[in-house]
């Protein structure tokens, strides 16, 4: 729900939507689960009541101080909700608000920038607007964009070209949308950031059912999303992109899709924006023996919806997000289940995880001016980390005996004392789950009960290296086998493979994966490749800052807003084509790669060889870069990067 728009662009809760007429004892219960450090901050933004700000943060209070407050926020909101408006704050109101929040002064302008983009108080934060004189007249005839995928990416592209009137069709190879959210099935699939975080900006206060939504919600959602905003008409389902060829000449792209019974369909357009997602290409391992094993390998990717577990012996092979999430209901059914596990992973709880979202909540959401921004803020600076933190090793706590920095250390004594209580202390658990390296070198994992499931009698787990599977078996490196009749592959995706299968051939015949295969895929600000003019990559490589998220849909608007700067700068110089200069490129990567080089999960002795974030010496999702700066590289076109022509 967008909220209205006033003259300034600034939004407001429409009062007519508002359900006020609750008795105190629900808006008592509405306080008591709520996000309390961001009420009490949305409460002072729309009453000014000293005694809120008074209180201090929220993470300093004593239990009685915290129960005060909530007496407190329960009786304002009960005496006073209705006469409560969102008063949109000035610069200097928002930067005492955070102060409010936090405690803690907002270091510099940039971080100003993304913070307030951030809370949203502005309807369509991210996306991009024409500028003053320009508008829809503005776009060429017969001007098209095609979208390539309808995940999240896809689907932010399509609703920024919406909102500018520029032509787009959005072609999505499977029968439905929701990219990621429909490709997975398997047993407790969700998102692992709260849902504040994982909404579009342009259609938010959607009513999860749980904190994190499940996977079949978010695809839902992301459907409803594309019709809310007029982009349903513009989808094109069942069409695989094929290959992708330049014309040099006419500067458009000539495109061949394939449809399910095996014809092609052919289009062309002037720009492409290809997000065709990272975990497009299940990494599925070969077993020695597999061709003779009688029993089922199933990637999470394929799960057989609606298949009984009950009375099968089953080995989870993996355990990062995926193999996490879906251990504990397989061991809940399954006769008996091996996990598997090549590197233990740092896993921790997260609040309200697997969590029903209360109608008080929602009560809130809808009521409570404010209260959703600052959920989404909270929700997101818990996400948020800088380099130095935990990243960049400090030498003096080193030359004491320390590991990375204080902070690095700290969490990590604080995630071994959790895996020790969830494995009830048992050494013969915790002894092999603690990792060797540490926290955050690689991707942080929410545990889904996933250490206390291993303590069930049904459960088993195993270190030894799989050597292969044999009738119905699968064997081990000490000369063990286990009699098994599924084997689970939650072995994560093949990421290199970016833009994977589809062919994209550029200028002078240039094809995209022979680039890569030579030199790593590598993009200009993730995005960009000389050579491929008017081809905007979402989430390619090194596309995501290692520092921690502002949560991954607001990247995903940011990027649209770059394809539209770009299209926008087109259309006002007549230009037909944009692209990235070789020297901007390698400038770009050389400086990305020196700059990684400076991080521990780049050079960390503990790490082994190549993993998710890291290929040989260099990471290939990652960015080094922090937030402010990637968010300062994508809000502007750095001309002298680019060739218009
Ligand atoms: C199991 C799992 C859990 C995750 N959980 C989280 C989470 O909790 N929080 C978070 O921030 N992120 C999470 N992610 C990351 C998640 O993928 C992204 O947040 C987001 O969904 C990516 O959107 P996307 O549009 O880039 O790609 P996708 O969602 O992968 O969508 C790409 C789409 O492109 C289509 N496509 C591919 N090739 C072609 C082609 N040649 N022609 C036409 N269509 C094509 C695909 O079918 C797909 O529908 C998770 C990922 C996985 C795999």
């Amino acid at each position: 729900m967008a909220n209205s728009v006033d003259s300034e662009g600034m939004s407001h809760d429409k009062q007519g939507e508002r359900m006020t007429n609750v008795d105190i004892d629900y808006i008592r219960r509405a306080v008591q689960y709520s996000d309390l450090a961001a009420l009490r901050v949305a409460a002072y933004q729309a009453s000014k009541d000293e005694e809120l700000r008074a209180f201090g943060p929220v993470k300093t209070l004593t239990p009685e101080d915290k129960e005060a407050l909530i007496e407190k926020l329960t009786n304002l909101l009960h005496e006073k909700i209705d006469s409560l408006t969102l008063n949109v704050p000035t610069d200097d109101e928002l930067k005492d608000l955070m102060f409010v929040a936090f405690g803690q002064e907002t270091n510099t302008a940039e971080d100003f920038a993304i913070r307030k983009e951030l809370l949203s108080f502005k309807d369509w934060p991210f996306l991009k607007f024409w500028p003053e004189g320009m508008g829809k007249k503005d776009v060429p005839k017969d001007f098209s964009v095609a979208i390539i995928g309808g995940g999240f990416n896809g689907i932010a592209t399509a609703v920024q070209l919406e909102q500018l009137g520029i032509p787009y069709t959005l072609y999505e190879k499977r029968h439905e949308l929701g990219g990621t959210w429909s490709i997975n099935k398997y047993p407790d699939i969700r998102v692992d950031t709260m849902n504040a975080s994982y909404e579009f900006v342009f259609d938010i206060k959607h009513k999860w059912s749980e904190y994190f939504g499940r996977g079949a919600e978010v695809r839902q959602y992301l459907e409803d999303t594309t019709k809310k905003q007029g982009v349903w008409p513009h989808v094109r389902l069942e069409h695989a992109l094929k290959e992708a060829r330049f014309d040099e000449t006419a500067g458009i792209w000539h495109l061949t899709f394939s449809k399910p019974d095996g014809s092609t369909v052919t289009s062309q357009a002037n720009i492409i924006v290809s997000a065709s997602g990272l975990f497009a290409n299940p990494k599925k391992p070969q077993f020695k023996g597999q061709e003779n094993f009688k029993g089922m390998v199933v990637h999470p990717t394929e799960w057989p919806v609606g298949m009984s577990l009950k009375g099968k012996k089953i080995a989870v092979l993996g355990n990062g997000s995926t193999g996490v999430q879906l251990l504990k209901v397989v061991a809940a059914e399954a006769e008996q289940v091996y996990v598997c596990q090549r590197t233990p992973q740092w896993m921790g709880a997260r609040d309200k995880y697997g969590a029903p979202m209360e109608p008080e909540i929602h009560w809130l959401n809808e009521n409570m001016p404010g209260y959703w921004n600052w959920c989404r803020f909270t929700a997101i600076m818990h996400l948020f980390s800088y380099h130095q933190d935990y990243l960049i090793p400090d030498p003096e706590w080193q030359a004491k005996g320390g590991g990375i920095s204080p902070m690095s250390d700290a969490v990590r004594d604080i995630l071994i004392t959790y895996i020790k209580n969830e494995t009830n202390n048992r050494p013969d658990l915790y002894e092999r789950l603690i990792p060797d390296y540490a926290p955050m070198l690689r991707r942080p994992i929410v545990d889904n009960d996933w250490y206390k499931t291993l303590t069930r009698d049904n459960v088993e787990l195993i270190t030894e290296d799989i050597v292969g599977l044999g009738e119905n078996t699968i064997k081990f490196a000490d000369g063990t086998e286990r009699e098994v009749d599924m084997v689970v592959t939650a072995t994560g995706f093949d990421i290199l493979k970016y833009l994977w299968p589809a062919e994209y051939i550029g200028r002078g015949g240039m094809n995209l994966h022979e680039r890569w295969a030579e030199e790593d895929p590598r993009a200009y600000i993730g995005m960009m490749v000389p050579n491929f003019p008017n081809l905007f990559i979402m989430y390619g490589p090194n596309s995501q800052p290692v520092s921690g998220g502002v949560a991954l849909p607001t990247w995903y608007q940011m990027w649209a807003g770059y394809v539209a700067m770009a299209a926008m700068h087109m259309f006002k110089n007549g230009h037909k084509t944009v692209e990235v200069t070789e020297k901007a490129f390698w400038d770009y990567n050389n400086l990305m790669d020196e700059e990684g080089r400076k991080l521990a999960l780049v050079t960390d002795k503990n790490q082994v060889e190549s993993n998710y974030y890291i290929n040989k010496d260099r990471m290939q999702v990652n960015c080094p870069w922090e937030v402010k700066q990637l968010f300062a590289m994508f809000n502007e076109l750095k001309h002298d990067d680019l060739d218009f022509a």
